[in-house]
């Protein structure tokens, strides 16, 4: 559920820098410091102008900043949709469910549809957004540790294809919400396979220690499976699993689908039951520095099937439809954030602070799990020689740092537009009102086009939520 899932995410490269204000440019022949783009952390259709603006979808990000102010958040449209068709492609003959608390609005919920992926929801207000657009219903998907009863009501009476339960508890109430509604309700058992994904490799305990699930090794999970199958409201179609997230190895993968597996193999010989489905979840790992070195789609989906088959044949089952639900590695490279600088604090043979105008409240990654992030000048070329900064937000908390160890072009002043690439999964998606900072709007870009998708907040709506004692002092109830 949480991209805490995994605590190694966005652990500092070793031997980055960490403080100072080190050269890291020379001078360049023509003096223009508008090194190219690096490869695989910006959005598809990026590109630098001559004057060094970056265009994005084919609009410069200086036009956008005049129309739409910033902090924004620019997402590139033909980048998610060919991601999308990317891992449709991958994992052809499988179920694809674009996993929406990375970033999910209704345009995103339309492209979803129209790329022919299905949407996972977590929430009753993930699942509001999907209705308001007429997501298909059988292609949705709801997980969570603890959905309410009315989130479970308002799930099966929109008729939800699969629901993932993940308690007892859930079984219960879930097969009473079914048995009111008159409906037999398609569920998957999540399963916690014990496999621990890390950035860089696994470790194969330990992570049974966690909130979401049933254990395999303990025996929960074929207690659930044994306790869905005794509903009758319910009707069990397969596993579940999910490692975490931000993985770079398969292995982890490999491991988990091997328990799963068995586990539908033991299902078989005590139930004598063959589950047409396994999800395998999400978690695949993006680019967000030249040090990460993201897998490719498709290998991971050939090595995928390759172990699933491998180890169905080996237990004499057929092969299972598998499911997968990226979401990081969906919208993830698809979105920089668009910055102006206010200030620039040289601290000399300390470090030089460059503030933008957001912060932690669009990006909470930095602060909650030491992620790391670059950035660029994007509004003009800049000097060719570079110092490493340390961008930092706009709010109360000198925990407010947008992205350590940046090296932007020594003469960066106020005014100067500055882009995070990597910010479209948990930015916009875990963005808050701290300090009452309005949240950001997302601007889609396409075909030299800009479309707002989700607009700025403005101090209007943060009021709306807030009860004034008085305009109720008529309305006060005497004690
Ligand atoms: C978070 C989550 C995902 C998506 O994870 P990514 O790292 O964004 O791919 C998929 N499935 C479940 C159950 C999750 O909790």
């Amino acid at each position: 559920m949480s991209e805490t899932d995994n605590p190694a995410v966005g652990a500092p490269a070793a031997g980055a820098p960490t403080a100072g204000a080190l050269t890291v440019g020379g001078p360049t022949p023509g003096g223009s410091s508008a090194a190219a783009l690096e490869e695989n952390l910006w959005p598809a259709t990026a590109r630098l102008d001559r004057d060094g603006v970056l265009r994005v979808g084919g609009v410069r990000v200086d036009e956008l900043a005049a129309e739409f102010g910033t902090p924004a958040f620019v997402l590139d449209e033909a980048d998610f949709r060919a991601r999308c068709a990317a891992w449709r492609r991958a994992f052809s003959d499988c179920d694809v469910y674009y996993a929406g608390k990375a970033f999910l609005c209704r345009a995103v919920a339309r492209w979803v549809d129209e790329e022919g992926l299905n949407l996972d929801v977590c929430t009753g207000g993930e699942l509001a957004v999907a209705r308001s657009v007429g997501f298909p219903a059988g292609r949705l998907l709801f997980h969570g540790n603890n959905k309410s009863v009315a989130e479970l009501r308002a799930a099966v009476a929109y008729g939800v294809g699969r629901i993932v339960v993940d308690s007892f508890a859930e079984i219960d109430r879930l097969a009473a919400v079914a048995a009111e509604a008159g409906v037999r309700q398609r569920v998957l058992v999540r399963v916690t396979p014990g496999v621990e994904a890390h950035t860089h490799s696994y470790v194969s305990t330990g992570q049974e220690d966690q909130k979401f699930g049933f254990s395999l090794a303990g025996g929960a999970a074929a207690e659930a499976v044994e306790r869905v199958l005794a509903a009758g409201s319910l009707e069990l179609v397969g596993l579940h699993a999910h490692i975490g997230s931000q993985i770079f190895d398969t292995a982890g993968f490999g491991l988990a689908a091997h328990r799963m597996v068995g586990l539908l193999a033991r299902v078989r010989d005590t139930h004598d039951l063959e589950l047409p489905e396994l999800d395998l979840g999400g978690g695949l790992g993006i680019a967000y520095t030249s040090e990460d070195a993201p897998l490719e789609v498709a290998d991971v989906a050939e090595r995928l099937t390759a172990v699933v088959g491998k180890e169905c044949a080996a237990a004499g089952l057929a092969v299972p439809r598998l499911g997968v639900e990226p979401g990081r590695a969906v919208v993830g490279p698809t979105t920089v954030t668009l910055y102006e600088v206010g200030t620039v604090k040289e601290l000399p043979g300390l470090r030089t602070f460059v503030s933008v105008d957001g912060g932690m409240s669009d990006n909470i990654r930095t602060a909650l799990y030491d992620a790391r992030y670059t950035a660029r000048l994007v509004s003009r070329a800049g000097s060719a020689a570079a110092h490493v900064v340390t961008l930092v937000g706009r709010h109360c908390e000198s925990g407010d740092v947008v992205a350590h160890d940046v090296p932007l072009p020594d003469d960066v002043r106020p005014g100067d537009l500055v882009a995070v690439p990597a910010s479209g999964a948990y930015h916009r998606s875990m963005a808050s009102n701290y300090n009452h900072v309005t949240r950001p709007p997302v601007v889609a870009v396409r075909d030299g086009a800009a479309r707002l998708i989700v607009r700025r907040e403005t101090e209007e709506d943060l009021l709306r939520l807030d009860i004034d004692p008085a305009d109720q002092a008529g309305a006060a109830v005497a004690p």
